[in-house]
């Protein structure tokens, strides 16, 4: 069945009972009645298959699970009130005192506080890779390397780390990968495919697509999931049925707003290379990129964002942001609206010109999020911003 196919039609049918409805419905209940002890007694024998509270299942969660897990070709998936909670269960049910975390040291800001603020609280050790060594056995593994985290690509510079290559260098040395896919998603990158072992996404971004969902998705193989899944009753960062139907209704739109995104992102990139007032385009679709090769190898399209670095710094960047008409002046990413924000007023902000220079981001830099918008509507608005 093809992805588009499968993006419209699995996990739609995932019912309490018998319904005839075209779409999902909302079980938005706490809890599931039981007709007798006897029926209780079976849900039990079962290992809790079934439906009984729905801190533990909800079907309509159920069936966006059930979407999510054939989107990524997993064998399942579960979903969190957020991409940070998803992160938070991951960590705290498959790493314990004594294990060491090895993370990318460019990463996503918030899975940097957990490993440098919560995990060592509970003895957990984490050790930050530079991108270009994480395809390095020597430099990553060490004696107490439980689990390897890194994503691609990588914000606000778009630096891609090779997939495959770290998924093999940990199943080698019988450690955990984890990749965040929050910027690729399986359309433009199947991480599972190439070997990770579980593929984390902030669904908040493209997956919904429509930035008025907040929720996080883990997806991989029955077993790896089941310690998770635990983790979740007992944590309880669920989704709310609510939010998880609006997530299944966006991810049904999920290939042909991807498709379009890399498209008008490839045509925006490449019409603004070679602008005097830019010093760089970042783009992984663009030959100049420095991660260009690894792109090409494990992309299937080049994804929706685009990072400028303007030639005249700071103040150029600030005055760019505030002449924006179209584009909004928001963070976050991956909806249908054109978002643009300041790497140093957002994801980077407080660091150090030293710290900033070592992440490779300049205070020049301005981070778009393509929408849906046309191409031509795009361009006109970043030029008449660069002034
Ligand atoms: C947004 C984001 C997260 C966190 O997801 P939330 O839904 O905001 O909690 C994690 N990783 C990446 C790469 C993100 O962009």
């Amino acid at each position: 069945m093809g992805i588009r196919t499968r993006l419209v039609q699995v996990g739609e049918h995932v019912t309490a009972g018998d319904t005839p409805a075209l779409t999902p419905a909302i079980y938005e209940t706490t809890t599931f009645s039981m007709p007798s002890a006897a029926a209780l007694q079976a849900y039990q024998a079962r290992e809790r298959e079934g439906y009984f509270y729905t801190r533990y299942d909800n079907p309509t969660v159920v069936g966006v699970e059930q979407k999510i897990a054939s989107l990524d070709g997993a064998e399942a998936a579960l979903l969190f009130s957020s991409g940070q909670s998803a992160t938070t269960h991951t960590l705290l049910s498959l790493l314990k005192a004594g294990d060491e975390v090895v993370c990318s040291a460019a990463i996503y800001g918030g899975t940097h506080h957990l490993l440098t603020d919560l995990l060592p609280r509970l003895g957990i050790e984490h050790r930050f890779v530079p991108v270009d060594d994480l395809t390095r056995a020597d430099r990553v593994i060490g004696p107490r390397t439980r689990m390897v985290w890194f994503e691609s690509p990588i914000n606000p510079t778009l630096r891609c780390v090779d997939v495959r290559a770290v998924a093999a260098l940990c199943r080698a040395a019988g450690v955990i990968s984890v990749a965040d896919n929050t910027f690729a998603s399986a359309i433009n990158q199947p991480v599972l495919a190439y070997g990770v072992d579980l593929c984390m996404q902030s669904a908040t971004k493209y997956l919904n697509g429509h930035s008025d969902v907040t929720a996080g998705a883990v997806s991989g193989s029955t077993a790896m999931l089941a310690p998770i899944s635990h983790m979740r009753r007992l944590i309880g960062g669920v989704l709310d049925p609510i939010a998880a139907y609006n997530l299944g209704r966006g991810m049904k739109s999920l290939s042909l707003r991807v498709m379009q995104q890399n498209a008008t992102a490839l045509e925006v990139a490449r019409a603004l290379e070679g602008d005097p007032r830019i010093r760089q385009v970042y783009y992984p679709g663009l030959e100049s990129h420095p991660d260009h090769a690894v792109a090409r190898a494990q992309m299937c399209g080049f994804g929706g964002m685009v990072t400028l670095d303007l030639a005249d710094g700071e103040a150029a960047a600030f005055r760019f942001f505030d002449q924006l008409m179209l584009i909004q002046r928001a963070v976050s990413l991956g909806g249908v609206e054109s978002l643009c924000s300041l790497p140093t007023l957002s994801s980077h902000a407080g660091l150090t010109d030293e710290a900033l220079a070592l992440a490779g981001v300049s205070r020049g830099m301005v981070r778009l999020s393509l929408g849906l918008e046309e191409a031509d509507d795009i361009l006109a608005d970043i030029r008449q911003a660069l002034g």
